[in-house]
């Protein structure tokens, strides 16, 4: 049999990557994400899958692979695929966000996980609340310049730069070809020249065929997007100019975003001012030296929300967060000096605000992608109806994740590979026309039917 390669997500769609590798009879899966409007046709609003049934109510309607030897005896329970030992050797995963990693809750904790050091480390600082889903999992890591052999396969990990730390594409050698996987990638972040160096390592590696991310091609933003840089200079510029506090929200785990925030405070007399989450994730990061993350107490400080009526109690709080009790700031106290702060939380944070009593005239910065979905319209407008509320004036400031299309395209001509397998995108079609006049050949992938991998 080929080495081939099977993409189960990812395909025609922005997010879900799901991809099996089979070589001489060892099976790797790469990725295994959560799509972003995965299985929107079936469940929506009330309707959701029964977790008490596993993985069965995503098998129903395709959402799932079923693929043997990969779930674990829990998921399987009322399936018609039998439980036996793993049969997948390995997940090797790009990087944490659950696109790439939300369904590896369902996988058999039997099967080790490859991710790259900075990963391992979000995935403690998550683990701590018990919400990784890579909990229970053997964890293996890997950095760049260095390569691990699963099987037949050798993987050549590379860095990239992206919205989240530690984000990596891969070269993978098999036995009858290799090809290269760029995980999600943008040049125009804080550690751009990180994705030069991915991609003059796939260059040298010469891979037959290059999976690549696509998810600005086809969209038609043109060169809207601004870079990491252009953020800072904007935040710096609305601090200096705010008379009241300044607030931001966005949700997940953009660390690059919260530096830049930090710097454009210094010498505002403002302090940012962080979640318990975040700071749980920055204080674990602070164990990678090369990311310089702000340190929690020292640099900037951690909101304290209230549990429960009257006042603040220990006892009422997780064993990770009450170190950070230490160091925290109250709504009463950010409501006091609205001047002192720049407070960054989560977007389901925002009845803080309530009790922080911020005066009109303060300053919001929205730092998210814009809704590109009906569910993602329908919270923007609350957003700004809360913001509305509260008198502050609003800000949209955000530098996309990803390459814009010219970028993406730099890419793919410099590495050079015969095979062109535009993933992560809404408009694989949209490859075609730009790459064939350049001798490559773009294969649309279609999910569940195999790649070959040659030369
Ligand atoms: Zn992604």
């Amino acid at each position: 049999m080929p080495s081939r390669l099977t993409p189960f997500g990812g395909v025609g769609e922005i997010g879900g990557n799901k991809f099996l590798l089979e070589d001489k009879g060892v099976r790797v899966v790469l990725d295994f994400g959560t799509g972003f409007s995965d299985g929107g046709e079936f469940f929506e609003g009330s309707i959701s899958p029964r977790a008490v049934n596993g993985a069965g109510d995503l098998f129903e309607f395709g959402l799932l692979p079923e693929v043997p030897g990969l779930y674990s005896e829990r998921a399987l329970q009322n399936t018609r695929l039998r439980y036996g030992s793993a049969e997948v050797d390995a997940i090797v995963l790009s990087h944490y966000h659950s696109d790439h990693t939300g369904r590896i809750g369902f996988t058999d904790p039997k099967i080790p996980v490859y991710c790259g050091e900075t990963t391992s480390l979000i995935h403690e600082a998550y683990s701590d609340s018990r919400s990784s889903p890579l909990d229970d999992h053997e964890i293996r890591r890997f950095r760049t310049g260095g390569r691990f052999k699963v099987g037949p396969m050798e993987f050549v990990p590379v860095h990239v730069d992206h919205s989240i730390p530690g984000a990596y594409g891969f070269v993978v050698h098999m036995s009858e070809g290799a090809f290269a996987y760029t995980g999600d990638f943008r040049f125009h972040g804080r550690a751009g020249a990180m994705t030069l160096d991915f991609t003059e390592t796939a260059r040298r590696e010469r891979p037959g065929t290059l999976l690549t991310e696509g998810t600005r091609v086809g969209q038609g933003d043109g060169k809207s997007g601004i870079s990491e840089k252009a953020v800072l200079e904007e935040t710096r510029r609305l601090v200096a100019g705010s008379k009241g506090l300044v607030f931001s929200s966005f949700r997940g785990n953009d660390v690059d975003r919260i530096n830049t925030f930090f710097d454009a405070c210094q010498g505002s007399g403002r302090r940012v001012v962080v979640s318990m989450r975040m700071a749980n994730l920055l204080e674990k990061l602070k164990e990678d030296r090369k990311l310089r993350v702000p340190s929690v107490g020292k640099d900037l400080d951690v909101y304290v929300k209230r549990k429960k009526t009257g006042g603040i109690d220990d006892s009422d709080y997780y064993r990770w967060e009450r170190k950070f009790l230490d160091h925290g700031v109250t709504a009463a106290e950010i409501g006091k000096h609205q001047t002192d702060y720049f407070l960054h939380l989560e977007s389901w944070d925002f009845p803080e605000l309530i009790d922080i009593k911020p005066d009109r005239g303060g300053t919001y910065i929205h730092s998210a992608t814009e809704a590109f979905n009906e569910e993602g319209e329908k919270e923007e407008v609350v957003v700004k109806n809360w913001i509305r509320h509260f008198g502050f004036r609003y800000t949209q400031l955000h530098a996309s994740g990803h390459a814009p299309e010219e970028g993406v395209f730099s890419l793919v001509e410099r590495v050079g590979a015969a095979k062109v397998v535009p993933v992560h995108t809404e408009h694989p079609e949209s490859f075609a026309p730009r790459v064939r006049r350049r001798g490559m050949k773009v294969e649309v992938p279609v999910k569940g039917k195999p790649v070959d991998i040659v030369g």
